[in-house]
């Protein structure tokens, strides 16, 4: 959901002390009118469970739209700057740097203005001591700044800034050039399209109406085929392709456990690529108006902005998407149109969860469900060798030499003699689990990420029968973040200004 004129009302009252919810579009405590449209019981239903009310009817038909105004609002501007007069038609034949640059700034702008506004007024600004004392941020440890609490704009101590905005701006960039690619292909009359929008009004109108269900219902699939369609500790050879594509795509969107604004296009490229299909795949098929495509896609960008604030009511309701960051398997997609998550039994709900703790799912969601931390050791051990103490005894052989550490068994036949400390410490713990000796010595000068560094795949196997803790998290891996993402808005804007 993205975030709007009333969470920035509710924000704003939080401040001066008034926790009330914000219902009214605009911010107003009550909506104008319908207050009490949730009592007026239409008739039983299989997915509302205190079935149809008339305030379902409204979100339906309406509210859930409402809720899109600021996508749709960045969409309207597009075309009228871009192909509200027609001469796109003519100019976009050819692939040309002055009109490709204008549609590529345009989208960083969107990025720039969008992202930094709401993560200021969330995490920078003095309204973040509010939501944290009062509960309203989910989880209350700063993702950016966990010692001093006082994020900043550009950069942060845990890095996790600036690998959010690095992959923020990797997805806004393949969304610009999925809208260059079809603005040419429909120029050059290679794809159907009609330039009037009225030309076909039903039709016109019952797709932009149609986006909001097809974006909810399309990002569910997209998604869940990303997680584990069996079981987390599966790998490709068991047929598993979801688990498979969850560690080596899907995990990087999950690397922000704990989400802010900036997480929600945080995603691998290959999952950019399924994520905008929703915009892309459409138009192969069906002759569209360019707002029908430009308004799926700018709701794929900037919904996922308030969906994954990680605040809650009345600054924004990313509960549902929250809780799938924090325990990964559940809540996989949003509960409009249909709750689908609770038709296949991966549903928390929100306010039983805060209130008594229980995740009222099936068994198989909770036996899968797991906290961040464990993440690294299932990854790790997942579609692995698993092998016991005894096996790993064999090697202890010149040319056959491991070593388990945390549980992982690491090959260190080839590394042996590069060894800074000397051949003989490793020979002596050949065939043994040697965390406490390695901890003892390497723990201060850079620990289990030695392994990555100076023996790169040497992980073989874990050991089946390890008790011990997991590998401790990898050092933080720095990303360019807001020095990858203004060379890029200086770029194109040098592209528009060259006019060619
Ligand atoms: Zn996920
Ligand atoms: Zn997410």
């Amino acid at each position: 959901m993205t975030f709007g004129i009333r969470h920035v009302v509710g924000g704003l009252a939080l401040r001066r002390g008034d926790t009330a919810q914000r219902q009214g579009f605009f911010g107003t405590k009550q909506p104008l009118f319908g207050a009490d449209w949730q009592q007026w019981k239409l008739c039983s239903s299989l997915l509302e469970p205190d079935g149809w009310t008339m305030n379902d009817v409204w979100t339906y038909t309406w509210g859930a739209h409402a809720s899109h105004a600021l996508d749709l609002g960045v969409t309207l501007l597009c075309y009228w700057l871009f192909y509200s007069s027609g001469s796109w038609l003519v100019e976009c034949r050819e692939w040309r740097i002055g009109w490709v640059s204008s549609i590529f700034l345009f989208n960083l702008a969107c990025e720039v203005i969008i992202c930094n506004f709401w993560h200021y007024f969330n995490y920078v600004s003095d309204l973040y001591g509010t939501l944290v004392k009062r509960g309203i941020k989910h989880n209350p440890t700063n993702q950016y700044e966990p010692q001093s609490d006082e994020a900043g704009m550009l950069t942060s101590s845990t890095g996790q800034l600036e690998r959010e905005i690095t992959f923020t701006t990797l997805g806004w960039l393949q969304s610009a050039l999925w809208q260059c690619i079809f603005t040419n292909l429909w120029a050059k009359g290679a794809l159907p399209i009609y330039a009037n929008f009225f030309e076909y009004p039903v039709y016109s109108l019952f797709l932009m109406w149609f986006v909001a269900y097809w974006r909810e219902i399309h990002f569910y699939c997209a998604h869940r085929g990303m997680h584990p369609w069996w079981d987390r500790e599966n790998g490709l050879l068991s047929g598993d392709i979801g688990a498979f594509l969850y560690r080596h795509v899907h995990s990087l969107h999950h690397k922000s456990y704990n989400p802010g604004p900036w997480s929600g296009l945080s995603m691998h490229p290959v999952e950019h690529f399924f994520y905008y299909s929703c915009a892309t795949l459409p138009p192969l098929f069906i002759s569209v108006h360019p707002l029908h495509f430009l308004y799926t896609k700018f709701h794929a960008d900037i919904a996922p902005i308030g969906g994954h604030s990680g605040m809650d009511e009345p600054v924004a309701g990313s509960d549902y998407h929250y809780l799938h960051h924090a325990k990964f398997e559940c809540n996989y997609g949003v509960p409009f149109p249909v709750n689908l998550d609770k038709i296949f039994g991966t549903w928390v709900d929100w306010e039983i969860y805060k209130k008594t703790g229980e995740m009222n799912v099936n068994a198989w969601s909770k036996q899968q469900m797991h906290d961040p931390d464990d993440k690294v050791t299932s990854l790790l051990k997942a579609g692995q060798r698993q092998i016991s103490m005894e096996e790993l005894a064999t090697h202890s052989k010149p040319g056959d030499y491991f070593i388990a550490l945390y549980g992982q068994v690491i090959d260190i036949s080839n590394f042996i003699s590069k060894h800074p400390g000397g051949e003989k410490i490793l020979v002596a713990n050949a065939g043994k689990d040697a965390t406490q000796k390695f901890e003892s010595i390497h723990a201060g000068s850079g620990g289990f990420d030695l392994v990555s560094k100076w023996c790169p795949e040497s992980i073989v196997a874990s050991l089946s029968d390890w008790k011990g803790p997991a590998p401790p998290l990898l050092a933080v891996r720095k990303y360019p973040g807001s020095l990858m993402l203004w060379p890029a808005v200086a770029l194109f804007a040098a592209g528009v200004a060259s006019g060619l």
